[in-house]
């Protein structure tokens, strides 16, 4: 699959601005609940989310070519083995809880590029799926903590889901994707230094 990254351009702008809506969003109900995702040892960096948007993997691609050569190494090295141990953890059929490549020393190295659910995890949410009952999410495990006993804040994941999948069909559309996308920050990694998306 090759794609023009001029074709790109602007839905990346795009999605740059969604990024500061959600980061405003997310801000504005921590703020009410009093919530400060510190210290703690249930890093959701652990968690492996899985990633299904090309315009998330092509922002975050643009971030890791960015950075100093030696960073690219060290972090491609970190997911060449969260691969591996996550293959033998499967393979033994136990939790998955490996730390994200990219975090180094609780720190996100590309915080600024980091993908939707990694913006909007820990805060109790809300989503309105047409045609489905209101799904919510309690939040996180210290969120719920933290947060016990305060007034109900509405925060609507939806809006941020519905322009995503927009803009992720407007780019498929422009580029003439036609792929499905499903892959883990580290999965993402090892494929960065390929000449094309
Ligand atoms: S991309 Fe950054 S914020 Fe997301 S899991 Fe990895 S280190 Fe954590």
């Amino acid at each position: 699959m090759t794609l023009n990254m001029a074709d790109a351009a602007p839905f990346l702008d795009r999605l740059k601005r969604l990024y500061d809506e959600m980061d405003a969003a997310y801000r504005a109900a921590a703020e009410h609940y009093g919530f400060q995702c510190d210290g703690c040892t249930d890093n959701c960096c652990l968690t492996r989310f899985h990633h299904h948007t090309h315009l998330e993997y092509l922002y975050l691609r643009e971030g890791f070519r960015a950075m100093p050569m030696d960073a690219q190494t060290e972090v491609r090295a970190l997911a060449d083995a969260v691969i591996r141990e996550t293959a033998a953890a499967e393979k033994e059929g136990g939790e998955i809880r490996i730390m994200c490549p990219l975090n180094t020393g609780g720190r996100c190295r590309l915080y600024s590029r980091r993908p939707m659910i990694c913006r909007l995890h820990g805060v109790a949410h809300e989503l309105h799926l047409p045609g489905r009952p209101v799904s919510r999410g309690p939040g996180c495990a210290l969120f719920m903590q933290q947060a016990e006993g305060a007034e109900y804040f509405r925060f609507d994941r939806t809006p941020f889901y519905r322009e995503m999948a927009m803009l992720e069909s407007g780019l498929k559309q422009a580029a003439g994707l036609s792929t499905k996308l499903k892959m883990t920050v580290a999965e993402m990694i090892v494929t960065f230094e390929e000449p094309a998306l």
